[in-house]
């Protein structure tokens, strides 16, 4: 999505930066990372140093520099947009640190002396992850049992091809694996190969990070056709192909929704050679879940964005042909409501990229235990769940923003808390 600086433009940008006394910039990241403390490490050519200032309160800091809205995060709260409208190019800074660590395979960290105990982590996406570097830096024993074939979560299977090139996400995480003291299962699958009971009873603490994996559905008729797909399960398929040509690329797409995934499914269409991509959103463009910038993205690159409009109708032969809207628009108490008014696009593939949502009856015999709102689980502020024993963290918690940030932070936040614990 945007190529790395390289070390002479990287000069001139850390030169850029204040080093802000209470650096907003800092307090907007998820993570807290000490931005100013980071970049003038850049400026004196100590980039290891740099490196390390960044990947201890997120060790996912390579690839949240490759995929983190930064302009709606840290570049938001940066002091340069006052007088320039145009801030510290903090994402790409922090890929310029953070590169060389991965490129040359350098430790940062140790694993501190063994506790003897020894910790479950349900999960293997950036919250399990960052949940089990920090565990196994403390001292303790982790394994990562993880439903899919490969770690990573969503940041293998389901961040866009383009944004994250060059297979970095198993690089970063066979890095994060050196450090030693976590054994990974994956193909284990909670809720199918064992459950949370065996788990508390096996180990004693255990992390839940299992994501969301279940697509939500537009709830027409026909859903199952041929041509139309879950934007998720599409981008699975890319991400995992080796040559691109076992997936069909549609002349004319259609996309439901208008969040980050749509924004991604959109322009990663266009980027394969779709001709005409439609993203058809239910209310306005300020409340679409994407960012202004990912909006402005999309239509740099040839993406129509249609708004107030909801799909009724899915026009089908022996597969889709086109999809039928309905206008929307807000009735006197701010509900949205169809106005009668239809219209119609074709298409010869439609993506509904419309929200996750939690499987059910993962937790079996413990589910009337684990405290829930929303279908997602209920944690207090060091990510403990109502069982005493059990923390969670990452998109399957309630009030998290589904950013791979956030969920690292969460796993570094029950990090603490589990080690607190096991020590008290
Ligand atoms: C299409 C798409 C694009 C996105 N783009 C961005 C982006 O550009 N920038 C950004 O910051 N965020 C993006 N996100 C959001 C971000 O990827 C997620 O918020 C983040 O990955 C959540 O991490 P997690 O660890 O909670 O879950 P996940 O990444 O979903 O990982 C969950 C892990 O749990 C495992 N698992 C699932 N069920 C079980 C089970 N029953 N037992 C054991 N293991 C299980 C899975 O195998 C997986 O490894 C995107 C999300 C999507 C869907
Ligand atoms: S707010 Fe901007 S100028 Fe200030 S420390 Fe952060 S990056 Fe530097």
């Amino acid at each position: 999505m945007h190529p790395p600086l390289s070390r002479p433009e990287a000069l001139v940008e850390a030169d850029r930066c204040y080093f802000c006394y209470d650096a907003p910039c800092t307090t907007a990241c998820p993570t807290g990372i000490d931005i100013p403390g980071f970049i003038q490490k850049i400026r004196s050519d100590n980039l290891k140093g740099s490196a390390h200032t960044i990947l201890k309160e997120n060790i996912m800091g390579g690839m949240c520099a490759r995929v983190c809205p930064t302009e709606v995060l840290c570049e938001e709260a940066c002091v340069r947009n006052t007088h320039e409208s145009q801030p510290v190019r903090i994402g790409l800074l922090q890929r310029h640190a953070t590169d060389p660590v991965f490129d040359n395979d350098l430790a940062l960290f140790k694993r501190g002396d063994e506790t003897g105990k020894r910790v479950a982590i349900v999960g293997g996406g950036p919250a399990g992850l960052s949940c089990a570097h920090r565990l196994a830096v403390l001292g303790n024993n982790v394994v990562v049992f993880n439903r899919d074939s490969k770690l990573g979560g969503l940041n293998e299977y389901g961040i866009a091809a383009y944004k994250t090139v060059d297979n970095f996400a198993q690089r970063e995480v066979s890095w994060i694996l050196k450090v030693g003291g976590i054994e990974v299962r994956n193909n284990h699958a909670l809720g199918v190969d064992f459950s949370l009971e065996d788990l508390r009873a096996e180990f004693d603490a255990v992390f839940l990070g299992f994501g969301l994996g279940a697509v939500n559905k537009l709830g027409l008729k026909n859903e199952h056709v041929d041509g139309v797909w879950d934007a998720v399960d599409y981008i699975a398929r890319l991400r995992q192909s080796e040559t691109k040509d076992d997936l069909p690329v549609g002349r004319h797409v259609v996309v439901i929704g208008g969040g980050m995934t749509a924004i991604d499914i959109a322009v990663q269409s266009k980027l394969l050679g779709s001709e005409i991509v439609d993203i058809v959103y239910r209310r306005g463009p300020e409340q679409m879940g994407a960012s202004q910038y990912e909006q402005d993205y999309a239509q740099t690159h040839g993406v129509t964005i249609r708004h107030w409009a909801k799909p009724v109708r899915l026009l089908v032969g022996d597969r889709v042909g086109g999809i039928e809207f309905e206008r929307t628009t807000l009735d006197d108490n701010g509900k949205l409501r169809g106005t009668g008014e239809k219209w119609s696009l074709d298409a010869d593939i439609v993506f509904k990229a419309v929200g996750q949502a939690i499987v059910s009856d993962i937790f079996g015999d413990a589910a009337d235990l684990l405290e829930q709102k929303g279908g997602k689980l209920l944690v207090d502020d060091d990510r403990r769940t109502s069982l005493p024993d059990v923390w969670a963290g990452g998109d399957c918690i309630y009030g998290h923003d589904d950013l791979t940030v956030t969920a690292v932070q969460d796993g570094k936040l029950a990090a603490n808390a589990i080690d607190r614990y096991l020590r008290s």
